[in-house]
């Protein structure tokens, strides 16, 4: 362990708000549609200009161009984070913005899927001179950390989808007409684990890069079927790794590094359709800010599930995507996102727990076993 990163061990910071607005599409264009922002990255300020109020300016820890390219961001706002997950912490990555604002095209982009199956190794060596997004890029750069410093490693990912309170696992088998329940289970210490999704293990990047791509085919097959847009749904893909120090004394563990998109869906407000995850989200953030005694994580799933991220030990960054032409919904994200921002949280290192520890020695075991029983 580095000096930097013990010093870093448990010391308060606050969670780290970047904002990344997107382009005006040639859609918006063509109905004459102008933006109602400005940007000044020097002074980390998005400008809005108003039609109705005077100009409002909001400041974040970073703010992008409308141009900024994919490998930028992830420069900027990813890769010291996953430096750090190397170092053995856990972090959290969401994008928070309304429908057709980016957190897509930002966390996951645009990368060759229709190739994959074709060319696996092809499409992920394209893949980095892409318009490919944090996601892609995360896990390339996560293997090769591993690669580099540990002797010993596993990679396991998950991949879910919360959906009108409702958790789906994105990586099971469609035509399986009783999934197993995922459920959130309260440990006696109150931190919240997930249970029955499925822990894909990684070997290599093209792993993990086949899973990804499967876990976002579903979502986007899921919506065509419902005929509804990614607007009332989150996804939260997790990747939780745990390695072992290459001296072989200390056991280095547990980190994960977590996407999130999230989603604000006016439309969706107004049908009556509330999103409980949403309006639970802000609550919680405004009980944080304000020191209440009571922080209602219960009342939704995506605030159990973001619990830690929010107050805990995780290193925790949100990204808020605005669309240039909506004043009205890009006001109210850059509030959540100013408010956001003075979440505490206390980066601690995560160590491996004896239990940890049988039940990975039971799952090496019994993968042993399978290959003398393959043999
Ligand atoms: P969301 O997931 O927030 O609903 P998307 O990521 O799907 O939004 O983006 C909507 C559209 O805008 C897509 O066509 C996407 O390619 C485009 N887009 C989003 N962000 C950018 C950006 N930063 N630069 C260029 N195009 C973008
Ligand atoms: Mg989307």
């Amino acid at each position: 362990m580095s000096e930097r990163s013990q010093s870093f061990n448990g010391s308060e910071k606050h969670v780290q708000v970047i904002a990344r607005p997107r382009p005006l599409s040639d859609n918006e264009k063509s109905q004459n549609l102008t933006s109602c922002l400005n940007v000044n990255e020097t002074r980390r300020e998005i400008i809005v200009n108003c039609k109705t109020s005077t100009t409002r300016f909001f400041n974040y820890d970073h703010v992008f161009g409308f141009q900024t390219r994919q490998q930028d961001v992830y420069k900027v706002v990813v890769a010291p984070i996953v430096e750090e997950v190397l170092k053995g912490y856990s972090s959290t990555i969401f994008a928070y913005g309304q429908t057709g604002s980016g957190k897509t095209h930002t966390m996951l982009g645009v990368f060759p899927i229709d190739k994959v199956s074709k060319d696996t190794v092809g499409a992920y060596m394209s893949m980095l001179e892409s318009d490919a997004g944090i996601m892609p890029r995360a896990i390339h750069h996560i293997f090769q950390g591993l690669q580099r410093q540990y002797i010993d490693y596993t990679v396991k990912i998950t991949f879910l989808e919360l959906y009108n309170e409702e958790l789906t696992d994105l990586l099971a088998d469609p035509t399986n007409e009783q999934p197993e329940k995922i459920k959130i289970y309260e440990d006696k210490d109150k931190t919240n684990t997930i249970i029955g999704a499925i822990e894909a293990p990684c070997e290599t990047p093209f792993d993990a890069f086949k899973i990804l791509i499967k876990g976002a085919q579903r979502r986007q097959t899921a919506e065509t079927l419902m005929n509804a847009s990614s607007s009332r749904s989150h996804s939260i893909f997790t990747m939780t790794v745990t390695m072992k120090d290459a001296q072989g004394d200390v056991d280095l563990a547990g980190s994960e590094n977590i996407s999130r998109s999230g989603a604000t869906d006016k439309r969706a407000r107004e049908a009556g359709t509330i999103n409980q995850s949403l309006l639970t989200l802000g609550r919680v953030i405004t009980a944080l800010i304000s020191n209440e005694k009571h922080i209602c994580y219960r009342d939704s799933k995506l605030t159990r599930i973001l619990q830690d991220s929010l107050c805990g030990k995780t290193i925790t960054s949100i990204i808020i995507t605005l669309s240039p032409a909506n004043e009205a919904e890009t006001l109210s994200t850059l509030e959540y996102g100013h408010r956001a921002r003075s979440l505490k949280i206390r980066p601690e290192i995560n160590q491996l727990s004896s239990k940890d520890v049988a039940r990975e020695y039971l799952d090496e075991i019994r993968r042993l076993r399978q290959e003398l029983d393959a043999k």
